[in-house]
């Protein structure tokens, strides 16, 4: 039967929220029992926290389940490459090899997936895609690599299920893409925001108007947290001459968890009947209210290989209620969606400061032993200390870092002032695993939403 609702998923995704909890407790309890019986890494980790399944006697007692890691995860692939003791299912089982895109350099996640997993996958996306306003009269153009990254494929078959035309564009060059949306008459497009941006850019070069010469209507973006950022919006808005949806996905989930409706509430709905969002304090284990920022913790009711329940997403957010959106979708919004990580950026007198950045500068500096970055409010003033501890003997080469590393701090950041300055040897701390080197003073409450 046709679908004429505007929701993929009409009794689910109106649930009260009552009911919402009351399927999230039966679908959490059946994950945690399956995986406890099937991986034995989380088995293994539940039994050391004297976790079992038969105490989640209401959706509440998740809190009870230990918190897992990217970092787990690794030491696990480690152990018994290529995907350690993770697997639920066993690989040969599995129709699907993904990995995480791998951009940082850090060996990548791997993930498998069965049949089941990857009919759930494009559903999932199906939520977002109709919830956008996607149907089956519209040509849909990927601009996506359709390599191992897992991007854009569940949203391809989502399309597919929807009974659009899809068009594919794996190896194909920008103008080429650009030449398609014009001669296929597309009317949606999928892309990451930066590549959405280049292919207006190359269009306008060829002489052609976008928002003028093409049918697109919708353009759909994924894969970076500039989605939701109003400016970023608004121009790609107006350089297509149409609607911007945000998503957002995770190759340790397979597709998408969150989507803008074509309600455009400013933020992204969770699909929360299939996943349970938790926003707590980063890195820590307090529930953060509405409104502020907080770091998401996903349990994923999808993927058959690979449990993630309770998982550490490093993701900046900020949870807003449902009923900020006008759409009668009962499942919360994060205002803004994926606003960064939490461990990267930092705002500091209005520029951004990723400490990622800040370290590959300062690791460029062999004297370098050990180094924190340090942020205080002074008065009204945001100050950024970059603290140095030398290795020992190198101690006549801090003039020449000082002033090196001023210099190079500044052009990274829009000319930001760092300070930097000198810690005593031994005085700064040291991390064997997951490093923690920046330390932020800042009272909390004045960060601006
Ligand atoms: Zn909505």
């Amino acid at each position: 039967m046709a679908n004429r609702s505007e929701y993929w998923n009409p009794k689910n995704e109106t649930l009260t929220r009552d009911e919402l909890r009351a399927l999230q407790h039966i679908k959490l309890k059946r994950l945690c029992e399956w995986a406890y019986a099937k991986s034995a890494f989380h088995q293994r980790r539940w039994d050391a926290a004297k976790f079992h399944p038969d105490q989640l006697r209401t959706v509440d007692d998740l809190e009870r389940i230990p918190f897992m890691t990217r970092g787990e995860w690794m030491e696990a692939q480690a152990e018994a490459p290529p995907f350690g003791p993770l697997l639920a299912v066993p690989p040969e089982h599995a129709v699907r090899y993904h990995t995480t895109s791998g951009t940082t350099g850090r060996t990548p996640l791997r993930v498998l997936d069965g049949m089941k997993d990857w009919e759930w996958i494009a559903e999932m996306w199906g939520y977002g895609l109709w919830g956008f306003g996607l149907r089956p009269s519209d040509v849909v153009l990927f601009a996506f690599s359709y390599g191992t990254f897992i991007g854009f494929w569940g949203a391809h078959y989502a399309c597919e299920k929807i009974g659009c035309l899809v068009l594919s564009t794996g190896s194909a060059t920008t103008e080429s893409r650009v030449k398609s949306i014009i001669d296929m008459g597309v009317t949606t497009v999928c892309s990451t925001p930066t590549y959405a941006l280049r292919m207006w850019q190359a269009a306008a070069e060829m002489g052609i108007d976008l928002a003028r010469d093409s049918q697109v209507n919708k353009v759909i973006v994924s894969g970076e947290p500039a989605g939701s950022i109003p400016a970023v919006k608004r121009q790609l808005e107006a350089a297509w001459g149409a609607k911007v949806g945000d998503t957002a996905g995770m190759t340790e989930i397979g597709t998408i968890m969150i989507f803008e409706c074509s309600h455009q509430p400013g933020g992204t709905h969770i699909i929360e009947d299939n996943f349970i969002e938790e926003t707590l304090e980063y890195d820590g284990d307090r529930k953060v209210p509405y409104g502020e920022r907080a770091e998401r913790v996903v349990t994923s009711f999808g993927r058959g290989f690979i449990p993630l329940i309770r998982y550490r997403t490093n993701d900046l957010v900020v949870k807003i209620p449902h009923t900020a959106c006008d759409c009668g979708r009962t499942g919360d919004i994060y205002q803004g969606g994926i606003q960064g990580r939490w461990d990267d950026m930092k705002l500091v007198r209005g520029t951004n400061v990723y400490p990622r950045a800040v370290e590959s500068i300062v690791r460029e500096c062999a004297a370098v032993d050990e180094f924190q970055i340090l942020l205080t409010r002074e008065g009204v003033i945001d100050e950024i200390y970059v603290l140095i501890e030398l290795k020992p003997g190198r101690e006549d080469h801090w003039t020449d870092l000082c002033a090196r590393l001023h210099i190079d701090l500044a052009d990274a950041h829009e000319g930001l002032r760092f300070k930097v300055e000198q810690a005593p040897p031994g005085s700064l701390p040291r991390f064997e695993l997951k490093a923690k080197r920046l330390v932020d003073k800042r009272p909390v409450a004045e960060y601006q939403v």
